[in-house]
């Protein structure tokens, strides 16, 4: 399939690239590399393969007459512009998952690094300031409280059994109600934010889901709780998140995505009750390998025109 051209529209994992690479004509980032040869390249784009937190804007599509497949690393594809491509009858194809354990995973290592004070205890101890100043100062029980969650799709309800395992009660929003689940479903988010102690955010990012969390929700999740976001920076209103940390409207936050990563603004940064992780949700050696093999897949069963193992729904 060397004929067939396939443009890496960002760093790709080596693994990804690499099996790309065996048996088509890949052109890393030309457009942004060598933009004289671009001009003669792009006519002969038919694939694309990019990050999840990539975004593949509608100018870029405009430059590709042929573009028929795009395969995104991650489950994620809020960066490609859908109706566009769609409307272009292009394919969109994604690695769910072969991440939701580590993603929820880390959800629940958040939660409780937040809650337990883990990050800010371990530097006490490190800078020397227990022998110094005494017992460090008391934290937020986990088990038994209410955790609610925000998108009760594969990585939500793979943070929902963690939470079990923690005797904590389940309450949740989604489009739809999952009458198969034994989780409260609150439809409001308001009211769910009102219930809980926790608030995971789970869902996809995109227009749908921007600023989600917005101030009212910060408000009445109140200040006996914290939230917790591993879906996309978008969800959070991040000023209103920032906002609401520093006057003590939320008690804290444990976050893994941000609005403008990899830029991490300093008055978040600056908060003593964060918790702040940079977008490593699917980040373990195993889990990225079997992205990049289903990345792969995706890329060479379309052009193989064989079944393509995991379209996006919007494609199926
Ligand atoms: P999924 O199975 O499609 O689940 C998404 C859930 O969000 C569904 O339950 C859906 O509701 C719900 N939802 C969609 N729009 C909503 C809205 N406006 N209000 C409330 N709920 C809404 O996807 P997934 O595999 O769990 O992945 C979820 C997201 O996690 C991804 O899209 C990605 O952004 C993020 N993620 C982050 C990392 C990281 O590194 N931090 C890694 C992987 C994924 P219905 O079920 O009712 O349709």
């Amino acid at each position: 399939m060397k004929e067939i051209n396939v443009l890496a529209i960002s760093e790709l994992n080596v693994s990804y690239f690499q099996q790309l690479q065996h048996v088509f004509t890949v052109h890393d980032r030309i457009h942004l590399r060598d933009p004289q040869a671009w001009l003669e390249t792009a006519k002969t784009i038919r694939g694309i393969a990019m990050r999840g937190d990539a975004k593949l804007d509608a100018e870029l599509v405009e430059q590709l007459p042929q573009l028929e497949f795009i395969s995104v690393f991650g489950v994620g594809y809020d960066g490609v512009d859908l109706p566009m491509v769609l409307n272009k009858n292009i394919q969109v194809a994604h690695t769910p998952n072969v991440l939701t354990d580590d993603v929820a995973d880390l959800a629940m290592g958040l939660l409780i690094a937040m809650a337990r004070k883990i990050p800010q205890s371990h530097q006490y101890v490190v800078q020397g300031l227990w022998d110094k100043l005494g017992a460090y100062p008391l934290a937020t029980k986990v088990a038994n409280r209410k955790m609610g969650i925000v998108g009760m799709g594969r990585i939500g309800q793979a943070i929902a059994r963690r939470a079990l395992g923690f005797d904590m009660s389940i309450f949740y929003t989604s489009r739809q109600t999952k009458p198969n689940l034994p989780y409260q479903f609150i439809a409001n988010i308001i009211d769910l934010a009102r219930e809980v102690d926790f608030l995971v955010v789970a869902t996809p990012g995109g227009k749908e889901t921007t600023g989600l969390i917005n101030a009212e929700v910060l408000q009445a999740l109140g200040a006996k709780s914290g939230l917790i976001n591993i879906a996309r920076g978008s969800v959070v209103d991040q000023p209103a998140l920032i906002k609401a940390l520093q006057t003590g409207v939320i008690a804290s936050a444990a976050l893994d995505v941000y609005s403008d990563e990899p830029f991490v603004p300093p008055a978040l940064r600056d908060l003593p009750q964060v918790v702040l992780t940079p977008h490593i949700g699917s980040a373990t050696a195993q889990t990225r390998q079997a992205m990049a093999d289903l990345a792969y897949q995706n890329m060479y069963a379309y052009f193989a025109k064989l079944p393509v193992p995991a379209l996006v729904p919007e494609c199926q």
